[in-house]
């Protein structure tokens, strides 16, 4: 049996210089490492009887599927604060575009499929390592319930890459809302494509915000999405660690996990990331960064608005709103966990005062949350929060008692490298549950032993 993949595919119907159409580069060997059958159902199409090497095939790009188109997308985009004129999927190809029951459009997108005009130096491959922690990640960020994009396949290539030493090659199949950033925008306006700036802000908004009536309404919704997800992240103690405005998803799914990690021990300054030596993307920062990211976004919008200036008033206007934006989004989401539903004003110092013990203490940003009534916490804190009266149910919900945890992440790597994906297939089976863990798997909250723990996080290439 074949799969049979109803695909509409808007974003082949931009103009031409939106992308470059080519096929995945085919690979030797394929062989089906998961496949997210519950994810394909809510996509509209049904996956269980197709066999795993069909499967395979298709989602390693060795076979296309009927009615995609396949493309690179281009766009550009700054890193680390620096501007890059050129970016564009490098190692990834859009197969196409589904309607899924829920009424939502979203992309397919190869990941690891081989070169496209956008590869600069690279090779257009990925490996293992990445294509599995991305996998483990996006589902479980899914499971907290924080906006991602997903995981749908990952498909070993029977081929070699090389990075520092010889790995095994794979490609992994995400689903996103759509691929469109804010380096997408970037892209037409530092080229000064007007029209190309136009075609893109419709078909933004009649994608993601139907709602909006025009630039500023844009601007204004992409803005409450990105408050509202990094503040999720925050209270997950998530750390993206790539931030850059090719990595910021206009519909405000968390998008490329990278040098990524949930913290163990809670530290406001932790960077992760091998290559951010200054710390830009560090847990604290990253509110300042979203609304740095929001900024670029409006001025990306700046070239076709009619009256310049007085856009930039009003896009101002609009961007000086992230602040407050983030700080009712922060308190919503982390006086949830203390079971405060309807948070008060007060309710932050209660919080901060909490995050200021933890981050003396060194203590476990999860387990602490996971039981709050048995953290040790100075004098009084206890009291002042059972004034408010929490709710059980609600913290129950907001406090994830498994993440997945950097050093688990790196075990299941090293084991699949030489083989043995069990420990990735336990690890996606436990936290795709965060919230009710079998006393079975227990082992998976324990943070790191000091030989286990990993200080560094190193790129997805
Ligand atoms: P990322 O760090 O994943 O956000 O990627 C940044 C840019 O580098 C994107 O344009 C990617 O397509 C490109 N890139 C990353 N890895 C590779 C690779 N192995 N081959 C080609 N391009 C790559
Ligand atoms: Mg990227």
């Amino acid at each position: 049996m074949s799969l049979d993949i109803p695909f509409d595919n808007s974003y082949a119907r931009l103009p031409e210089r939106f992308y470059t159409a080519l096929d995945p580069t085919p690979v030797a060997d394929p062989g089906l490492i998961a496949f997210n059958h519950d994810l394909a159902a809510t996509l509209g199409f049904d996956s269980r009887a197709v066999p795993d090497a069909t499967l395979a095939a298709l989602f390693s790009g060795n076979e296309v599927p009927g009615g995609a188109l396949p493309l690179a997308q281009v766009y550009a985009g700054h890193q680390f604060g620096q501007w890059n004129p050129q970016l564009g999927d490098g190692r990834a190809i859009l197969l196409g575009e589904v309607v899924g029951t829920d009424g939502t459009r979203r992309d397919i997108q190869l990941k690891g499929s081989g070169r496209t005009p956008y590869s600069r130096m690279g090779d257009g491959r990925a490996w293992l390592g990445p294509v599995l922690r991305e996998y483990v990640m996006s589902e479980a960020m899914h499971a907290l319930g924080i906006p991602t994009t997903r995981a749908l396949a990952a498909v070993t290539t029977g081929e070699r890459v090389l990075r520092e030493t010889v790995l095994p090659g794979a490609v992994f199949t995400r689903v996103a809302q759509s691929h469109i950033r804010v380096g997408t925008f970037q892209f037409f306006a530092s080229r000064g494509d007007i029209e190309g700036l136009k075609a893109l802000t419709a078909h933004t908004i009649a994608r993601h915000y139907p709602e909006a009536a025009g630039p500023r309404d844009l601007i204004e919704g992409m803005m409450a999405r990105q408050a509202r997800l990094i503040a999720l992240w925050m209270s997950v103690g998530f750390i993206h660690g790539v931030m850059n405005t090719d990595n910021c998803q206009i519909a405000g799914e968390t998008i490329d996990y990278g040098p990524c990690a949930f913290m163990d021990r809670y530290h406001p300054e932790t960077v992760f990331s091998s290559i951010d030596q200054f710390g830009r993307y560090a847990y604290v920062n990253q509110p300042q960064i979203a609304h740095w990211n929001i900024a670029q976004f409006a001025s990306a919008l700046i070239p076709m608005m009619e009256d310049a200036d007085a856009a930039v008033a009003a896009f101002t206007e609009a961007i000086n709103g992230f602040p407050a934006l983030y700080e009712a989004e922060w308190l919503r989401a982390f006086a949830a966990k203390l079971g405060i539903a309807e948070p008060l004003e007060g309710d932050r110092a209660l919080i901060e005062d909490l995050l200021s013990h933890m981050a003396e203490t060194g203590a476990d940003f999860t387990n602490t949350f996971a039981d709050l009534e048995a953290a040790d916490l100075p004098d009084g804190w206890h009291t002042r929060w059972q004034v408010r009266a929490p709710d059980p149910a609600l913290m129950a919900r907001t406090n994830p008692r498994v993440i997945p945890r950097l050093h688990r992440i790196e075990q299941a790597i090293t084991a699949g490298v030489a083989g043995d994906l069990a420990p990735f297939h336990e690890l996606l089976r436990v936290t795709a549950r965060p919230f009710d863990l079998a006393e079975a798997d227990r082992a998976y909250t324990a943070p790191p032993k000091p030989e286990e723990r990993v200080e560094r996080t190193f790129c997805g290439t």
